[in-house]
């Protein structure tokens, strides 16, 4: 018998997918959690720890937090303002002009909002890029979540930074600033090839190198933007990319639709980049479906992530995960994409999107990032297969707890960190905010 152990929760559940080297689901099983990680996993009846507090949770499973690889959680004020349009009209016509207007309360605000949606749906960290970037960190702060923030760099002012350069000095001075966070860290985001220039994308890519940030661009979104591209620079995004050298640094990149076999195997040779996959946004948008099946055969990284509220409309990534499962079937493939695919793309790809490589599992070792879901919801019964249910069964809603770094943030429908009443009051007040900016009231 192993001597016994201290730690300071022990969390007991029905199943615990771990997502370990060989994808185990345990039964019966526990996790023991200490400091912020996780220090043991195995059968609830023989786990070797006395701790301070037992949390069973009964016929629940446990699964790594999921990892929203892209996002713009402050969208949230503009969730439905706008619909059922193509991405540049969207874009320029109603989203970048009602931006205009935004100020750094409503983006803590709406960010906040964007979290606490996170959070109950089972996401424990995001990969966030918009204005006023400090003030989605001070959110992200307040709510604990994991976030890696950058503030969205162009070639024409934003409502939070009169130039490139200037945001290019906030990245690197909120960088040092998080150093050494726990939770927090940042990026360096040019917005888009289309939104930034030759010498802003040198820039990043520089500023990328030199202070050791990840890099984060939407990419290849829509067949528009590859035409842009040709007209002005004749050259293709990805290409664009490569030339630049954007690809040699660790990078996110967002959407990669419109993309060529060629350019594919262009990805394929650049380990540091991760595609970020956001099935919602670009069916939402008609941006069309990224060849998903033919990156992840080629062994390139897919994560997966929600994109903004605007174009999901959710920040939910249990739906993510179903529609990225389901979406790339349609055209007679359904062994594509399989669940497991999927699973590993919201949590280890994520993580390791992050630049949280021991993330995304629940292992010894890994940070205590965890989620449980009920699985007395009709929808979750009965149960073959744990893996199938989390994909294709479950909402997200069947989130009854959230912990982040050994912290339960969400803890059956309550908000451990801030009082969610209030913050959908303030959400009230800038909704009539928008409306009058809009033009709606
Ligand atoms: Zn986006």
């Amino acid at each position: 018998m192993e001597p016994m152990k201290n730690c300071e929760i022990l969390l007991r559940a029905r199943y615990v997918l771990t997502q370990d080297a060989t994808r185990t689901v345990l039964e019966n099983a526990a996790v023991a959690v200490d400091h912020g990680r996780i220090v043991g996993v195995g059968p609830s009846d023989a786990m070797p720890y006395d701790a301070d507090a037992v949390r069973d949770l009964g016929d629940a499973m446990l699964l790594p937090g999921l990892v929203n690889a892209h996002t713009h959680a402050a969208m949230t004020f503009l969730r439905g303002v706008a619909d059922d349009l193509p991405l540049l009209e969207w874009l320029e016509q109603k989203i970048f002009p009602l931006e205009a207007s935004l100020t750094a309360d409503i983006v803590r605000a709406s960010s906040l909002l964007g979290f606490a949606e996170m959070l109950c749906t089972g996401t424990t960290a995001c990969q966030d890029m918009y204005l006023f970037e400090g003030d989605v960190l001070d959110a992200a702060r307040t709510a604990g979540i994991r976030c890696l923030a950058g503030e969205g760099v162009f070639l024409f002012p934003s409502a939070s930074c009169k130039d490139w350069r200037q945001a290019l000095d906030l990245t690197r001075e909120r960088a040092r600033v998080l150093s050494r966070d726990e939770r927090l860290a940042v990026s360096v985001c040019p917005h888009s090839v289309y939104t930034t220039d030759e010498e802003i994308l040198r820039a990043c890519r520089d500023l990328s190198e030199k202070e050791g940030l990840r890099l984060h661009i939407h990419l290849a979104e829509t067949r528009d933007e590859t035409q842009r591209c040709l007209a002005s620079y004749n050259e293709r995004p990805v290409e664009r990319c490569e030339r630049l050298g954007l690809l040699d640094v660790p990078c996110t990149l967002a959407h990669v639709v419109d993309v060529t076999d060629d350019e594919l195997e262009v990805l394929a040779r650049h380990p540091l980049a991760t595609v970020a996959h956001n099935p919602s946004s670009n069916m939402k948008l008609g941006s069309g479906s990224a060849p998903v099946p033919a990156m992840l055969d080629r062994g390139v990284a897919v994560a997966l992530g929600t994109d903004g509220p605007a174009s999901n409309n959710q920040l939910n990534m249990f739906a993510e995960m179903g529609r990225a499962a389901l979406l790339h079937k349609t055209n007679g493939r359904p062994t594509v994409t399989p669940a497991q695919k999927v699973l590993d793309m919201a949590t280890l790809a994520g993580a390791n999107a992050l630049g949280m490589a021991d993330a995304g599992r629940i292992i010894e070792g890994a940070p205590a990032d965890i989620i449980a879901l009920d699985l007395n919801a009709p929808n979750m019964r009965p149960m073959y297969n744990p893996v199938s249910h989390a994909v294709y069964a479950a909402t997200g809603h069947e989130t009854v707890m959230t912990m982040v770094n050994g912290e339960i943030l969400y803890d059956r429908g309550r908000f451990t960190r801030f009082n969610y009443a209030d913050l959908c009051a303030e959400m009230d007040s800038i909704r009539d905010y928008v409306r009058k900016k809009a033009g709606l009231s």
